[in-house]
């Protein structure tokens, strides 16, 4: 897959983290940790403080480099906060949809920092909206936080979040402040990572662990799924709030979005790729000269397809520059096709009348994988087979990720020998679903597996789902939340 700078890849999506110190300012920690989960959005940053009495908020456009300066951030007083980086999902694409989503009412504040995506989100709305609450985004957070808050002016903090649970109905890891308390909380499907980790002063939630390890932390365990977790300084209260018989854990962020370096729900992501590129070999291996990676989204997966080959040598055969940025405008299909010149470039030696494989995680359109398979011809290749890391992706997503339309993605037109012959590779094998369950070490029915299988956890409207999906009621506004 493209890197998700430009071309052809899903757009995710966003972290979420949440910290309570007891005697140091949360800022920086939070400043820090964006920058470690950067790659899950690049659209906005923000942080929201809270130093006992009131709440502080500065959220701006662009990297956490480009969104916060000194002064920024000397202004977020106070020992717990929450913070989030934010690539658009669902809502528009301006400073009125970047997070944290914060508020004050009447029994106190509220920020709320959101990765994921309602799948009811228009329900909830429309009835607040009903009700008087006035949206000032279109986004799906702001309808969570207008639920909790309305919630909270009638319940304690832990059974109105579990009154806005029995409501929304999707994805979502949350980390959540309300005045200086911080709670992170999970879907009752867990479909996007949340994670604990215990600090020298305090403790935190976030979305991968590596934001864990940039603050010299340790890795305390995942956010189960239907979880919320209440942070203090001295450790953290749990309460399950809502049990499922399944999870939907989202397999992509294995295969993709997570960063090798983290370890989500018990699994390091980059191993999990190296087992994912020997399956690869067990079930498509082919013996070319060399194997090579699409850098670098490719590389953990051709490094454990060589070892399994016992023979085929690993070479890094397209250089990457790492300086062509998200915002390269390319308003011609010339000026596109040179956006990969200028992105991946081949290494002669490497390729020039060599046979070989090319590794890379996934394709959504097809247009990266087309350009590349050229690139290592016109370099010289004798042959170029294609070998992809997960199944063909053949339906959206509507959990979060910007998948493409349906009609944009190249394996939803057609059999596998089609995607082959467009894309002009010799040859082309995905991994099946059974790999990815038996590298996650997970059931199929435990995995969100909708983009590939067309059948989702979640009730969607005009979509087939694959499980008894316990939908949340939209109308219970007058029931007393129970325990
Ligand atoms: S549809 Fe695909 S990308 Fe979306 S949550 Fe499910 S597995 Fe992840």
């Amino acid at each position: 897959m493209d890197t998700g700078q430009t071309v052809d890849g899903p757009t995710e999506k966003c972290g979420v983290v949440g910290v309570s110190f007891r005697d140091r300012d949360a800022a920086r920690p939070l400043y820090y940790s964006l920058y470690a989960l950067q790659h899950r959005g690049q659209e906005s940053a923000g942080i929201v403080t809270h130093d006992g009495f009131q709440q502080h908020s500065h959220v701006g456009m662009g990297l956490v480099g480009d969104a916060f300066s000194e002064d920024d951030l000397d202004g977020l007083n106070g020992r717990t906060g929450i913070g989030h980086v934010r690539y658009p999902t669902a809502g528009s694409i301006d400073s009125s949809c970047a997070q944290p989503f914060s508020v004050s009412f009447k029994s106190g504040s509220l920020g709320l920092s959101h990765n994921g995506n309602l799948v009811n989100a228009d329900e909830i709305r429309d009835e607040l909206a009903g009700m008087g609450h006035a949206f000032t985004s279109d986004g799906d957070t702001e309808v969570i936080a207008h639920d909790l808050a309305t919630n909270l002016l009638n319940e304690d903090l832990v059974r109105a979040v579990k009154h806005t649970m029995n409501r929304i109905h999707g994805s979502y890891s949350l980390a959540i402040s309300h005045d200086d308390t911080v709670l992170g909380l999970r879907d009752p499907e867990g479909n996007r990572p949340l994670c604990i980790g215990k600090l020298e002063e305090g403790y935190m939630v976030a979305s991968e662990s590596a934001a864990i390890d940039t603050l010299d932390g340790e890795l305390v365990r995942d956010v189960r799924p239907g979880e919320l977790v209440v942070l203090s300084p001295e450790g953290f209260d749990s309460y399950q709030l809502v049990e499922r018989e399944n999870t939907a854990h989202c397999f992509f962020e294995h295969v993709y979005f997570a960063r090798p370096d983290s370890v989500i729900d018990g699994n390091l992501v980059y191993e999990v790729r190296r087992e994912l590129g020997r399956q690869l070999w067990a079930e498509s291996g082919i013996n070319t000269d060399v194997v090579m990676p699409v850098p670098d989204s490719g590389r953990a997966f051709a490094s454990g397809y060589a070892e399994a080959s016992e023979g085929v040598e690993f070479a890094e055969g397209l250089m990457k520059n790492r300086y062509v940025g998200r915002t390269f405008i390319m308003p011609t299909q010339d000026e596109r096709e040179r956006a990969v010149r200028l992105k991946l470039n081949p290494i002669k030696s490497t390729v020039e009348g060599k046979s070989v494989t090319l590794i890379d995680d996934s394709i959504v359109r097809g247009t990266t994988s087309n350009q590349l398979v050229s690139l290592l011809r016109e370099a010289g290749a004798t042959e170029v087979h294609l070998r992809i890391g997960s199944p063909p992706i053949t339906a959206p997503c509507y959990m979060g990720i910007n998948m493409a339309t349906r009609e944009e993605l190249i394996a939803a037109g057609g059999p596998v020998e089609d995607v082959e012959e467009e894309i002009g590779a010799d040859s082309l094998a995905y991994l099946s679903v059974d790999a990815i369950a038996e590298a996650l070490g997970e059931d199929h029915d435990d995995l969100c597996l909708g983009c590939v299988t067309g059948e989702y956890p979640y009730e969607i409207s005009g979509e087939e789902t694959d499980r008894d999906v316990e939908r949340p009621r939209t109308d219970d506004r007058e029931l007393p939340a129970d325990d």
